[in-house]
């Protein structure tokens, strides 16, 4: 296998002196996965005595949170994605190396990629999350995820298509099916989709689609358990629900999916829901990457790492954010796969790099809890932080500012900003475009239906 690190490592200071890149002295830090976790262990090993390089699959960084808006058709796929260049070029000792990571050979210190080998001092392990179908491949097979800009991108192809083919169906079963669009899985993602689809409905599509009776479109939440927005308080759990059904969303509680098939979800009582769109939202485990490195896995096929956020038995090689399963966040339970468990995890292991550079003894993470929030709809949030709780306008608005501000990048935060106050004011939805990823499966299927 090739080896490439010598082309990649030094491609900063070489550029800046306008030599040919050479190899360093200084120690590597190989970050895998330019996500919430990975860019922060990157920034908090900025401008320190080491080389960094972040290799990730695609060139961007993407702000899942605010991804089931471009599901919804509400912003751009662009928006809520950043050049991870653009953020990395900003710290000296920083570069990046778009390639799909493979494995690692630990013993010699590499990184296996799909364009060669990357050789390490200090590796961390940051390649997030993926959709857990609990290993039911036909769950897999005909149901929607949302995890990435594609699959947001298609869902949203998919719902606009859904309501073209409708309009065009003169079977009321089968337009009815069309109409139909379950979430399945009632965390905090499961409830922002489905309000979502539910004002998408009800404010743009009813007048995009007059010769449709829209109040047959007909979106359904669907939970195995009793609650919905399980890890929030009850008082808010019961907010969320009751705002959740004046939208007119159809919340349906205890009832756990048992299979999927073409068209239709099939539960465990035996009943059938014929739905041409399923959302499943209803579980992540670690990015396959995890089960590829041959080291001990906990629940969701997540790594087992020590306090110190290393693998154990490997003091030189990290697990941060939703690849990382460690106890502690109460007692017996890992900490969540949630944005700031991340970065604050990628700023830990980045501290405690330095510390063994140093032969300083490392330290063990610790959680500061900023608390949580979702967004149901329009002037409608719950928000659990610092003991206080929050419904409705206030929470919506906290919700809005704190994700605002999140969001990596000037333009993008413009743009988001742009978009929802376009959205509030006119109540429409300004991206309503059947195009790319997954668009052609639907233009053909139009073809058939007409
Ligand atoms: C739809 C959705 C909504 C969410 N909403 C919220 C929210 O409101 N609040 C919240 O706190 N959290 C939310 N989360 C969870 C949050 O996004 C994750 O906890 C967080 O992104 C984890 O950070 P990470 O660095 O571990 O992984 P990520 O941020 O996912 O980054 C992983 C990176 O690794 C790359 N990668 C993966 N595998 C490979 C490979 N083999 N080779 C190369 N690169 C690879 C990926 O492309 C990605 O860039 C949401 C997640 C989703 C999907």
């Amino acid at each position: 296998m090739k080896t490439i690190i010598p082309a990649v490592q030094d491609a900063h200071t070489a550029r800046r002196n306008g030599m040919r890149p050479e190899p360093r002295k200084r120690p590597r830090v190989v970050i895998v996965g330019a996500g919430f976790g990975g860019l922060a262990a990157a920034r908090e090993l900025a401008h320190a005595d080491v080389d960094v390089l972040v290799i990730n699959r695609t060139n961007y960084h993407g702000f899942w949170p605010l991804l089931y808006q471009v599901a919804t058709a509400g912003l751009e796929p662009e928006s809520i994605a950043y050049p991870a260049r653009a953020i990395l070029r900003r710290y000296r000792n920083a570069d990046f190396l778009l390639a799909e990571v493979g494995g690692v050979d630990f013993e010699r210190r590499a990184v296996l990629t799909d364009v060669g080998e990357v050789t390490y001092d200090y590796l961390v392990l940051a390649a997030g999350s993926t959709t857990n179908f609990f290993g039911n491949a036909h769950v897999e097979a005909h149901t929607l995820g949302m995890k990435d800009l594609d699959e947001a991108q298609r869902l949203r192809n998919h719902i606009l298509a859904c309501f073209e083919h409708a309009a065009a169906e003169p079977d009321p079963a089968r337009r009815a099916a069309m109409l139909t669009f379950v979430v399945v899985g009632g965390g905090p993602t499961g409830v922002e989709l489905a309000g979502a689809f539910s004002e998408l409905i009800r404010h743009v599509m009813r007048k995009d689609y007059p010769m449709l009776d829209v109040n047959q479109a007909h979106v359904m939440l669907v939970e195995a358990t009793d609650r919905i927005l399980a890890t929030f308080p009850e008082s808010l759990q019961h907010a969320a629900l009751q705002r959740l059904e004046r939208m007119g969303v159809d919340v349906r509680r205890n009832v756990p999916v048992a299979d999927a098939r073409p068209g239709a979800l099939l539960f465990k009582d035996g009943t059938e829901l014929a739905a041409e769109t399923v959302v499943w939202a209803a579980g992540v485990r670690a990015a396959p990457l995890a089960e590829a490195l041959g080291v001990a896995l906990g629940r969701g096929a997540r790594i087992k790492i020590e306090p110190t956020l290393t693998l154990p038995g490997r003091p030189d090689v990290f697990v941060i954010g939703d690849m990382a399963y460690l106890e502690g966040y109460r007692p017996g339970v890992a900490y969540p796969m949630v944005a700031p468990v991340a970065i604050q995890m990628g700023e830990q292991a980045a501290r405690n790099i330095l510390a063994r550079t140093r032969r300083n003894p490392l330290k063990p993470f610790r959680y500061f809890d900023k608390g949580q929030m979702a967004t149901i709809g329009r002037s409608a949030a719950v928000l659990d932080a610092f003991g206080v709780q929050m419904t409705g306008w206030p929470a919506w608005v906290g919700w809005l500012f704190v994700h605002l501000m999140e969001l990596v990048g000037f333009r993008n935060r413009v743009l988001v900003l742009l978009n929802w106050a376009y959205s509030y004011f006119t109540y429409d939805r300004g991206v309503r475009l059947i195009f790319g990823v997954g668009a052609e499966p639907v233009k053909q299927r139009l073809v058939t239906v007409r």
